[in-house]
């Protein structure tokens, strides 16, 4: 043995690790150890940790075999030892069987594959239905190991639109016999499945099933270990931003048999609502069955409390005669576990403080539990819960507060159903409300179409039997997702609930075959639109409104506990009235960025923009810009009013004048007989405005610099706004930003038009206003020369698009060619377009941050570009002291409480 220890035995009430030990021995494992270490049963075994993990891929199976060798066989011998029966039995004892699972730190559904019932072989099955005197148990079990093994050890697949080959000796014989489900085989059916099942192996994966059980141990061990570096576990860790440094851990645990007979069962529970958030105990059950059974689909999964039951029943239309017959809960058909069961799921709520949910068997009466762990949920589940356990004396506000993913709240804040549309809709099936929300889209059928169409930038619906980890991107891509078959534990509605995403499971009267597919007699069609409430389970024919949701109840509670415990700010980047309303809702404190380019497209306008832009000298563009200023003076007084009491920054022009002008022949010719000039001359104009690199060419000051009349009038525009508001007694507070500053004489340059505009403004209206002229830090050299810049700006907004642009000096237009290819290769951690790249560009902020201050300490600091509202870069934010963050106005909230959570941690 060395010195690294790489095994950690469980079992017994007795544990090597520990509930704070995920690092090491991965969320499954830590957790199974503190199961048994707080009292609830857990069959024995033990964990390989996960920096076993990584030393596997850095020096190969062999070597780490060989390094793990003495400790994993102690493990097995320990496990034999809790369990009272032996690995590779001769008959002297009952067989040791084990189950073999993955587990990395935090939960990867789906993602690594789980081996049951391993040690099986024809020896361990005749003393197995001996010893426990159930021949179809044994046969039963015996032949999942070959096809769990088959499949995920041997690789052995469905080819190209086959069947699983697994799956069609099964049919074949449940047709041939008439059976329904795979429990009603026997034992002669199970023996000749299993002789079957080893001709597939053989015939598929090129060689024999092995029968020896430590080199099926082994197999399987290194199997998952292989696992963490397939596509789909790669795909989730990019997902969900897992480091691939973290590995996963390997646990062995002695089998607990759940298809024993009808005195055994499997399933999964939940101490709270994961959909809802409502405290009310819930799960599903399958008796006879074992492991995936219940989340496969293959049966009808059964409720565990009689309350769940009866609401399962409702919503089915299932009489009460019927379900308490055919589907009674666990709390009807075992009281005396389910009330075990109970204290159990209670008792592990308690322990942990969150939703937990569980893996459970029961074998021949006797109650284990599997796995526990903190229960994915949905963004109203997250809030609802974290509010009810702090009023339930669970924890404080800090800790319901830090508990809130600020990314999952966006879940929240997208449509509803309108109820008008949706009373009116016509209602195609009823299935499982499988993960909540409105959807509408167009019907697809494969995980592929889905993505393709979404990339075109259709809104469609994934339409599927089931789903499988292999439709995760489809799924991603997709609206909503419904499914002909599944619980609400099935792999469709788990992911989707994890992804916030729509998902209707069991659809009745739905059949799916490849692209045709019917709902109660009716033929839709790939691309016909169907909407789903994931929320009821309904499923609409056609196109349905949709409504923004209320924000009050729970969320509202939320918001308030981020604003007490906040120090920034949130404001928001808008250009419209409409969207500084709704960003005000949202709890913005004023805007951080209005673009007024934007204003200059809208309907007509862009014509007299156009005029400007081919005057030949200053006074033929002041004719022109006389003409935008009422315009420019009507939405600054709309925006500034919707914003009253609130800083309001205005940027000035910005673009390059190009983007005004046409390109293409015909709306040039357009341009020239609107403007009444010769076409020759628009072209001239064209091609005079044509820049190699528009993006670092003539934009932003360079503009108000060379045309200083486009800075008059804007300036003229916004005072004369405010002070029409001031004598309507509003409180307007306008901040004038220069754009694409890079040293402070631009700026002062700009400042001075400015104040001199202002000046005479005040004196033509007889009223003063109060107003800031300061700068967009997005020039690197500004950022440097900070100190400089502030002896002119009154505040600083950090434009950390541009600033990301120019420090790493990836054009945003182009970076995506190469950014993703950046990002799979490891060469960039993130995108750092959408998240601030906090060692370089951050220096540049920090820096500007530190200068600014030097020179004038109450300077105003803020940040404006995409980063704003993306929860890292808001914490980075916080701790480098900006007073606010702007971000759209949909991400307001999340900005709201990613700022409340950094000041808290
Ligand atoms: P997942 O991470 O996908 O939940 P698991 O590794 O937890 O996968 O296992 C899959 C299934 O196998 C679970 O449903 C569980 O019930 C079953 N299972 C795992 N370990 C055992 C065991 N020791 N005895 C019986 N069933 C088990
Ligand atoms: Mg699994
Ligand atoms: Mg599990």
């Amino acid at each position: 043995m060395s010195d690294v220890k790489r095994v950690y035995t469980f079992g017994d009430g007795k544990a090597e690790g520990r509930a704070d030990m995920k690092n090491l021995l991965g969320g499954k494992g830590a957790n199974l150890a503190e199961m048994n270490l707080i009292g609830v049963p857990v069959p024995a075994g033990f964990t390989i940790t996960t920096e076993v993990c990584t030393e596997y891929n850095k020096k190969g199976k062999d070597a780490v075999v060989e390094l793990m060798k003495a400790e994993v066989e102690a493990g097995v011998a320990a496990t034999e030892k809790a369990m009272n029966a032996k690995f590779g039995s001769k008959g002297e004892a009952f067989p040791l069987l084990l189950s073999v699972r993955s587990g990395a730190r935090v939960s990867m559904p789906g993602m690594m594959n789980t081996v049951l019932n391993l040690g099986m072989n024809d020896d361990a099955v005749k003393i197995l239905a001996e010893k426990s005197g159930n021949a179809t148990f044994a046969w039963d079990s015996y032949r999942r190991f070959i096809q769990m093994y088959g499949d995920v050890v041997m690789g052995v697949e469905a080819e190209e639109g086959q069947h699983n080959p697994f799956e069609i000796v099964l049919d074949k014989v449940k047709n041939e016999k008439g059976y329904k489900a795979d429990n009603e085989m026997t034992v002669e059916d199970l023996q000749g499945v299993v002789e079957d099942f080893k001709a597939v192996i053989k015939e598929s994966a090129g060689k024999d099933f092995p029968t020896d059980p430590w080199e099926q141990l082994w197999g399987a061990v290194c199997a998952v270990f292989d696992s963490w570096n397939t596509e789909r576990a790669i795909l989730y860790r990019r997902m969900e931003n897992i480091p691939e440094e973290w590995g996963t851990a390997v646990n062995v645990q002695a089998m607990v048999y759940g298809n024993m007979g009808e005195n055994s069962a499997t399933g999964v529970c939940f101490s709270r609502d994961a959909a809802t958030g409502e405290d009310i105990f819930n799960g599903e059950y399958l008796i006879n069955a074992q492991g995936e059974d219940v989340v496969a689909g293959v049966r009808t999964p059964q409720e565990i409390t009689l309350e769940g039951s009866r609401r399962w029943a409702e919503r089915n239309g299932t009489s009460e005669e019927e379900r308490a017959a055919k589907f009674p809960s666990l709390e009807e058909s075992m009281p005396e576990l389910y009330k075990e069961l109970d204290t159990v799921q209670q008792k592990l709520e308690d322990h942990y403080k969150d939703m937990q949910d569980m893996e459970f068997t029961i074998q021949d009466g006797k109650l284990w539990m599997l796995q526990t762990r903190n229960g994915k949920r949905t963004a109203a589940a997250m809030v609802k819960i974290a509010v009810d356990m702090m009023e339930q004396g669970y924890f404080d506000e800090k800790t319901a507060l830090l508990r809130q993913d600020p990314n999952k709240l966006d879940e929240l804040l997208h449509p509803v159903f309108e109820k008008d549309a949706m009373a009116k809709a016509t209602i195609l099936s009823k299935g499982l409300p499988a993960s909540p929300g409105a959807a509408t889209g167009k019907v697809v059928f494969s995980a592929n179409d889905a993505e393709e169409w979404a990339a075109k930038g259709e809104k469609v619906i994934l339409v599927r039997r089931e789903t499988s980890p292999e439709d995760l991107k489809g799924m991603a891509a997709a609206e909503g997702i419904l499914t002909e078959r599944g619980g609400m534990t099935s792999h469709a509605a788990v992911v989707a609930r994890g992804m916030g995403k729509c998902c209707i499971s069991s659809a009745e009267g739905l059949s799916v075959e490849g692209k045709n597919l019917t709902i109660n007699g009716k033929k839709i069609a790939e691309g016909e639109y169907i909407s789903l409430n994931g929320t009821t389970g309904v499923v609409y024919e056609g196109e349905v409104a949709t409504i923004t949701p209320s924000l009050e109840g729970n969320f509202a509670k939320i918001m308030e506990l981020s604003e007490k415990n906040t120090r920034m700010y949130v404001r928001t980047n808008a250009d419209t009235p409409a969207d500084a309303q709704t960003a005000r809702e949202f709890g913005a404190k004023g805007i951080g960025l209005c673009r007024t380019e934007h204003m200059f497209f809208e309907g007509d306008r862009i014509w007299k923009m156009r005029e400007m832009i081919l005057a030949e000298d200053v006074e033929g563009r002041k004719l022109a810009l006389d003409k935008l200023l009422p315009i420019q003076h009507e939405d600054f007084y709309g925006i500034l009013k919707a914003m009253d009491g609130y800083g309001v920054t205005i940027r000035l022009l910005d673009p390059p004048l190009h983007e005004f002008t046409p390109n293409d022949e015909a709306s040039q010719k357009e341009m020239a007989e609107k403007l009444g000039v010769d076409i020759s001359v628009v072209k001239e104009k064209v091609d005079a405005l044509h820049e190699f690199n528009p993006m670092l060419g003539h934009r932003g000051c360079r503009l108000g610099n060379t045309y200083p009349e486009i800075t008059e009038m804007q300036a003229r525009a916004i005072i004369e706004a405010a002070c029409d508001l001031k004598k309507e007694g509003l409180d307007p507070k306008p901040e004038i930003m220069v754009p694409l500053v890079g040293t402070v004489k631009e700026l002062k340059m700009q400042e001075e038009i400015i104040r001199t505009t202002a000046k005479k403004v005040f004196e033509e209206k007889g009223i003063e206003v109060d107003y800031l002229v300061g700068t967009m830090i997005e020039i690197p050299r500004a950022a440097l020369t900070a100190n400089e810049v502030a002896e002119v700006a009154e505040f600083f907004s950090f434009g950390t698009n541009d600033l990301t642009q120019m420090a790493f000096g990836y054009s945003r237009d182009d970076a995506g060619k190469f950014l993703p290819i950046y990002i799979e290769k490891g060469i960039l951690k993130h995108d750092p377009f959408q998240r601030l790249d906090q060692t370089g560009v951050g220096q540049l902020v920090e820096m500007g941050c530190e200068k600014g201050r030097a020179t004038r300490p109450d300077i105003k600091l803020g940040i404006c570009g995409e980063h704003g509202g993306e929860p890292s870069s808001v914490e980075f934010c916080h701790r480098t002291g900006l007073d606010y963050v702007s971000c759209s106005p949909f991400r307001v909230p999340i900005a709201r409480l990613a700022a409340a959570q950094a000041a808290l941690r």
